[in-house]
Parts: structure tokens; sequence; C-alpha cells
């Protein structure tokens, strides 16, 4: 089991499953949805009407068209109000969704985006914390995932994530 933290777009990312930051309509939007949606082409926001949205911590999965991934896996983050609102459980069950999601079709690498720490304000050392321990948990008894890459798109969010590893390792 491996688990990655790079720097960069997660559209030019390889892997056979590619998670995207959606909302709950699954029809698109800014930020990582945006690029996600402009990168794999018409066919994505297509399939995705088909869906009929996803709730919070959810997910679902799609092909990947255009990307260079086998699947997209889209789920909605939680939009941090004042963390009493059961934001760090959702942001957990995303990454769980998404990887059970993965596991079930049977993807070796799978990239993931930080979920709701751009337009959803979700504080990223908080949330870089979250996902690496559900990260490393589900490496821990995965069978068919063995490399997971946490795509950051700013130096910022890759420091909170290198940090929140190291503390995880120690
Ligand atoms: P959310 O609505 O869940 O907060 P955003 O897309 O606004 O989703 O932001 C989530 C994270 O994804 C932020 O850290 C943002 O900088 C990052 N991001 C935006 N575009 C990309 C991209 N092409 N590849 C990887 N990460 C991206």
């Amino acid at each position: 089991m491996k688990f990655l933290i790079v720097q960069g777009d997660i559209t030019k990312q390889t892997a056979d499953a590619m998670v995207n930051a959606a909302n709950t309509s699954l029809l698109g939007g800014g930020g990582v949805d945006g690029a996600i949606h402009r990168a794999a082409g018409p066919e994505l926001l297509r399939e995705c009407r088909t869906l009929r949205g996803c709730e919070t911590g959810k997910a679902k999965i799609t092909k990947g068209y255009r990307l260079p991934a086998k699947y997209v896996i889209h789920t909605p983050g939680p939009v941090w109000r004042d963390g009493k609102s059961g934001e760090p459980e959702l942001l957990e069950s995303c990454y769980r969704s998404c990887l059970a999601l993965a596991e079930e079709y049977r993807c070796r690498t799978v990239a993931l985006p930080s979920i709701s720490t751009g337009v959803y304000r979700f504080p990223p050392e908080l949330a870089a914390r979250i996902a690496v321990r559900t990260i490393l948990e589900f490496l821990g008894r995965s069978t068919a995932v063995e490399t997971v890459t946490m795509v950051c798109f700013d130096p910022e969010t890759k420091a909170a994530y290198d940090r929140a590893l190291a503390a995880a390792l120690q």
C-alpha cells in the first residue's frame, strides 16, 4: 500500500479512479469540479444528469471519458459552517464512500483532491487530518486499492497534508 501527497492538477493525474469534489446536484461547478468536467468533455455531464444528484458525504461513480482515469467518483463535501454541524463526520464519510466505491470497482490507483477546502471553506489543517486518518485506515484493509495519491493544487494545501501525514505516522 502506498499513500502519496503531490502538488498539481488532478485532471493530469493518471489513475483508475479520480475523485471529484462535486456539489449535490452533480451537474458541475467551479474549482476542481469545473476542471474535471472541462477535461472529461460533455459526455461526463450527460452521464451525471442520469444520477439525480448525490447527498453530502455520499459518492456516485461514472466513467472517466477523456480524463486519464477509467472512473470518476463524485462526492459532495460538507460546506463549513461552525464545525458543530457534523462537518468533520461528513468529510470523513466522503473519503470512506469514495474509497468503498473504488474498492467495489477493483481500482488499484485512486487520485483524490482536497475535498471541501476550497469554496466550501473547511479549515485545511483539520480537513487534512481527517483525510489522512481515513485514507490510512482504508489502505490498511483494502484488497484492491494499492496506491492513493492526494493531489493538492497549491503548496499551502500540500504542506497541510504533509504535516498531517507526519503526525499520523508518529
Ligand atoms: P469544495 O467546493 O469541495 O471546497 P473546490 O474545488 O472549491 O471544492 O476546492 C477543493 C480543493 O481543490 C481546493 O484545495 C482547490 O484549490 C483544489 N483544486 C481546484 N482545482 C483543482 C485541480 N484542477 N486539481 C486539484 N485540486 C484542485
